[in-house]
């Protein structure tokens, strides 16, 4: 630290005298002004900031905030150096600190805060970490890091639990507190790493055994991560506060085995903040074609990284600790390139040496640059250590002319929105479809009972007319016969009078009988008028029967009309549900720009956020819907599918993920794909697998290969080109469920061939196949149920004709218990290939006693008994009979199959 005397000697400390006061304390707003040389940390500059990186990013410019806190003398210091004042004089409401030269000469420093003896762990919070964590809850990165030499009080300031006096408790307990007083459970989240860094090798203070941990850099955010760093999700005080127990705990351990103290190494703990932001009003109002439900969730994402550095005395160089040269190079190496890159910040240098160190590396996001930063520097009073004060002092001074550039860090939550979106139009088709459903069931009962009901009105009334016909056919027949036999024992009668009576008696008598006649006549009229009412009544009846009959059409045709509105109502619904799946389609459109715009203007990726707004097949589905396919097709016809190809070797990587959702698109039509792979599409996508990096483009890949492995030919094709290690590897390497679905979607149809059989299991198939179930998505599952179950029927095929012989490759490589464990899974579509995967198996004795003792044949019991296809319950009946294997054990155990 050879500079160190030049700045003592240089113009910093009246700079820092001379410099304007009145600003420091409003924290992250001003830098102090340089007198001396002209330097200036102007954020503008070229290559500045710890941000090579963050350079050009837009943000709000702020300064490292450097407090200083002065340990009351401890009583080693209150006997010893009794006779002796101490060297150092606060003036806190100055915010000056005097560093005697000698008794008669000191210099002035003037810092952000100065922190009496008498400063309490409250105020120290309030002045150096509040406003650090108030802007991690923002969504920004934030440091609060204390330098000083060994007991001067670091950790007293950031460590303290405060078991017995919660007045006594540090920076770290009460950030923790400001941070679960600040967030909701339900949709935020807090996860926190705790680290020890020691000879440039990072240990993991919650889980020992992992004691080199590497650093990643995302390339384009910037952003560092520790990939193999346990991360524990905080919900509650208490249980931070035993997380920070335990990691000191082992910080012990770790340093007893490696014979260093504490003081040696660097504790680093990281606290990231997920936080869901409100909606805002009067935001988004570009997109007012989104509906509320449309707009994502905000989410906003801060680190809080405290650091309690390592003592800043100079180890002795010969290694009087016991550690040779290089061991005390190394020791001090992350605390001296801090030193070092502080300077170049503070210098606006072109270079910052952040490369140098682990700790440098670490705190790239974090410190300087785009983060909000505090540093407390910690010194004693005692006269003895004045070199080391001193030294920690300019340190202080340095680092207090470091700018910030923050940068916010704050994504939409599209996936989520995805999702919700996806539930609602599902939910919307069911309950549509539920309706008609019951709207048509009620319509054709309406329509079969007015049809009963006027059958039955017109056979009552046949029955009845024809009853009245036939019984006034009757009676006048009746009446006829009954006048004929009148008539004709009349003529009789007067045939006898005339010949044995007198011409006078005949006069009176003929006259008689006339009048009888006549009666009779009469009685036959009003019986013809009773016959002829009678009908009439029953022609009214007939008039009002059919009188119902229209009413009855009427009915129909209302009922008719209905139907067609619910048709019309239905359009409707449909004309929504496209124009949903439009609003979606735009969403990712709008998703590519800002995230398009976003990495113009902030250099922020959300690639991973945007390409994965909706899942492949959907994408597709959608790609095919309407003018989006137009476009595809077009684009495909217009640019040439050899150009497209040839946009997946693209340097962008946008230009990248963009062209395989072209040929994923084309992929899903079946006219396409022999196009496609003839172009040589099929290879370029498997190679994909492999020289990508991308997810997105994995996923993307792996659904287009999907499409295309339903065909025969490209099976083949797919399996020569080693398509199974590559998609194995793929499975390996994803996380997002998605990719997992496509990838065991394309081993899946591979697996229904049977050609590639043995092909396919010597490659790993189906290892990898099981080895995605990790991902428990019923997507998922359902993908490699059905890739077991497409195996399994090839093999019981090829067992059947003789070609194969010996034990399932589907036990060999361990399928059983899943098979088994899944048998139940109350998702169907598992279900359903598992069980399938039962029966084709139990076909074969030599699979007998293997599934017997694997648990498959209960299963297969339960199938034969319980499952609600009947197919596949005759099937495993007949199964399970057709084994004398199975026979003998079902005996055995006294069950009866039926
Ligand atoms: P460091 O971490 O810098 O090596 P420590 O935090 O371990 O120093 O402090 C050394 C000793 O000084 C501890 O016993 C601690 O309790 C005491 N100490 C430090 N700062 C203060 C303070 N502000 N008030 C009272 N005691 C303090
Ligand atoms: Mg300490």
């Amino acid at each position: 630290m050879a500079n160190n005397n030049s700045f003592k000697n240089g113009g910093v400390k009246t700079k820092s005298i001379s410099s304007s006061s009145s600003s420091y304390s409003s924290g992250y707003k001003s830098k102090p002004s340089v007198t001396s040389g002209g330097r200036r940390s102007s954020t503008g500059s070229s290559g500045n900031s710890a941000g090579a990186l963050h350079k050009d990013t837009p943000g709000v410019s702020g300064r490292v905030r450097v407090a200083v806190r002065l340990r009351p003398r401890n009583t080693e210091e209150q006997s010893t150096d009794a006779d002796f004042a101490d060297c150092v004089e606060v003036q806190p409401e100055l915010k000056r600190l005097k560093l005697r030269r000698n008794n008669w000469d000191s210099d002035t420093f003037e810092f952000d805060e100065v922190l009496t003896e008498f400063a309490s762990q409250k105020r120290v919070y309030e002045v150096v970490a509040k406003p650090v964590v108030e802007s991690v809850l923002d969504g920004y990165n934030g440091t609060v890091m204390a330098y000083g030499q060994t007991g001067t009080g670091k950790t007293y300031t950031l460590g303290r639990l405060g078991d017995e006096d919660t007045s006594a408790r540090g920076i770290m307990v009460r950030a923790m507190e400001d941070i679960l007083a600040e967030i909701s459970p339900e949709t935020d989240s807090i996860s926190v790493s705790y680290l020890q860094l020691y000879m440039e090798t990072i240990q993991d203070l919650l889980d020992p055994t992992n004691d080199n941990l590497s650093i990643m850099e995302d390339p384009k955010s910037g952003d560092i991560s520790l990939p193999g760093a346990t991360l524990i999700e905080v919900r509650d005080q208490p249980s931070f506060v035993e997380l920070l127990r335990l990691g000191e705990a082992h910080r012990f351990a770790a340093n007893t085995k490696l014979n260093t103290e504490s003081s040696r190494s660097h504790a680093i703990l990281m606290v990231h903040v997920k936080k869901c932001v409100k909606e805002r009003d009067g935001e988004n109002g570009g997109k007012a074609h989104m509906s509320r439900t449309m707009k994502p969730p905000v989410v906003r994402k801060g680190k809080l990284i405290v650091v309690d550095l390592a003592g800043s005395e100079r180890i002795d160089k010969s290694g009087s600790e016991g550690h040779t040269l290089e061991e005390a190079k190394s020791i001090n190496l992350s605390l001296s390139a801090l030193g070092k890159c502080i300077n170049a910040l503070a210098e606006n240098s072109s270079h910052v040496p952040v490369r140098d160190s682990k700790l440098t590396r670490l705190l790239r996001d974090s410190f300087g640059g785009t983060a909000r930063t505090s540093l407390v520097i910690t010194i004693g009073p005692s006269p003895r250590h004045r070199g080391e004060t001193s030294s920690t002092i300019m340190f202080g001074q340095r680092a207090m002319k470091v700018e910030n550039m923050l940068k916010i860090k704050e994504e939409f939550d599209y996936k989520s929105l995805a999702r919700k979106l996806d539930v609602q139009l599902e939910s919307l088709i069911a309950e549509h479809e539920r309706e008609q459903k019951a709207y048509q069931d009620e319509v054709q009962k309406i329509r079969l009972d007015a049809k009963k009901q006027m059958s039955d009105a017109e056979k009552s009334y046949k029955d009845a007319f024809e009853k009245e016909r036939l019984k006034y056919q009757r009676e006048s027949m009746e009446s006829i016969k009954k006048l004929e036999v009148q008539l004709a024992a009349n003529q009789e009668k007067q045939g006898d009078k005339r010949v044995k009576v007198g011409f006078k008696d005949e006069g009176v008598r003929g006259s008689a009988e006339l009048i009888e006649a006549k009666k009779l006549l009469q009685n036959e009229i009003l019986l013809r008028k009773a016959a002829e009412e009678e009908i009439s009544n029953l022609r009214n009846q007939v008039v009002q029967w059919k009188r119902s009959e229209t009413t009855g059409n009427a009915e129909i045709s209302k009922l008719q009309k209905m139907l067609e509105d619910e048709v019309h109502h239905r359009e409707k619904l449909e004309e929504e549900i496209s124009m949903l799946q439009n609003q979606l389609l735009q969403l990712s459109f709008d998703a590519d720009e800002t995230r398009k715009q976003l990495e113009i203007g902030h250099g922020v990726d959300m690639t991973g956020e945007m390409g994965s707004l909706v899942s492949p097949v959907r994408q597709q589905q959608m790609a095919y819907s309407g003018e989006q396919k137009g476009s595809v097709a077009k684009l495909f016809e217009q640019v040439g599918l050899q150009k497209i190809l040839s946009l997946l070797e693209a340097e962008d990587p946008d230009v990248r993920i963009h062209a395989v959702k072209v040929i994923a698109n084309l992929a899903a039509e079946a006219t396409n794909q022999e196009k496609i792979v003839e172009a040589g599409g099929l290879t370029s996508l498997l190679s994909l697998l492999t020289t990508s990096e991308d997810e997105n483009i994995h996923r993307v890949a792996a659904g287009a290969i999907a499409n295309l492995a339903m065909n025969e030919t490209n099976q083949e094709l797919i399996m020569s080109q080693g398509g199974i290690s590559l998609l194995a590897m793929t499975a390996e390497n994803a996380d997002d469920p998605q990719t997992l679905r496509m990838v065991a979607g394309a081993i899946a149809n591979l697996c229904g061939n049977d050609k590639l059989q043995l092909m396919l299991r010597a490659e790993g198939g189906i290892k990898a196949l099981l080895g995605m179930v990790r991902c428990r998505h019923p997507d998922v599952l359902a993908q490699v149920a059905r890739g077991i179950a497409n195996f399994a029927k090839c093999e019981s095929r090829a067992s059947t004709q003789g070609i194969k012989t010996g034990k399932s490759l589907l036990i060999e490589d361990g399928a059983l218990p899943w098979i088994v464990k899944n048998a139940n899974n109350e998702a169907s579509p598992i279900r359903r290939h598992v069980e399938l995967a039962l029966c084709h198996m139990a076909q074969h004795e030599v699979n007998a006693k293997d599934m017997i003792s694997g648990g498959a044949l209960w299963e297969l019991v339960k199938i034969s008994r319980d499952c609600s296809r009947e197919d596949i319950r005759i099937l495993a009946r007949r199964t399970l009979s057709s084994s004398p294997t199975f026979q003998l054990e079902l005996k055995r155990l006294r069950l009866n199959t039926g």
